[in-house]
């Protein structure tokens, strides 16, 4: 059964226990993520178990896609910044500017590319308290949440690179998903 439909009935320590990050191969990952309609404690639930499993894989974002759930929301935590929560967030604004570094995804462990994105970009989300905000992020935080809008949509960052780099990191991970195994 999805995940998204035992949240409702399961007690909140057991959601915890079956809250894993799905990785590449999990058709749920390419999903569209529907809006959230109501920001209530279920929601705040949901959340503090995100930030235990981004803080437990040492991850700096992370969406509710990522767990199972299809939800437009997601997380940031970068470093020493704040705990960050963006519920039904839309990118309003991005620079013409473009950057390149090498990102990385919890659902893609081992590898990383080399992504152009937008330098500065203004974001409109809801936060964890249902009071909507709208913010202005340059540099690795920009990054982030570009990264973890894409997955509201299904993307994902493999998605952005040539064909010939995208099949030379995906030939790596599947390398790395078998000497784990
Ligand atoms: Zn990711």
């Amino acid at each position: 059964m999805r995940l998204i439909i035992l949240f409702n009935y399961l007690p909140f320590i057991l959601i915890l226990l079956l809250m894993r990050i799905l990785t590449l191969g999990s058709e749920t990952l390419r999903e569209k993520s529907a809006p959230v309609k109501n920001i209530d404690g279920e929601t705040n639930k949901l959340l503090t178990g995100m930030f235990e499993i981004l803080d437990k894989h040492g991850g700096v974002g992370l969406a509710a896609i990522q767990v199972g759930l299809p939800l437009r929301l997601f997380i940031t935590k970068i470093g020493n910044d704040t705990q960050r929560v963006f519920i039904n967030p839309s990118i309003i604004e991005t620079s013409e500017e473009l950057t390149g570094y090498e990102e990385g995804c919890l659902s893609l462990p081992g590898i990383w590319g080399n992504i152009m994105r937008p330098k500065m970009i203004r974001v409109q989300a809801w936060n964890e308290k249902g009071k909507p905000f709208t913010m202005d992020a340059d540099g690795i935080l920009a990054r982030v949440i570009q990264h973890e809008y894409d997955h509201l949509g299904g993307a994902l960052f493999i998605d952005k690179l040539s064909e010939g780099k995208r099949e030379q990191l995906l030939k790596k991970y599947e390398k790395l998903k078998k000497s784990k195994k």
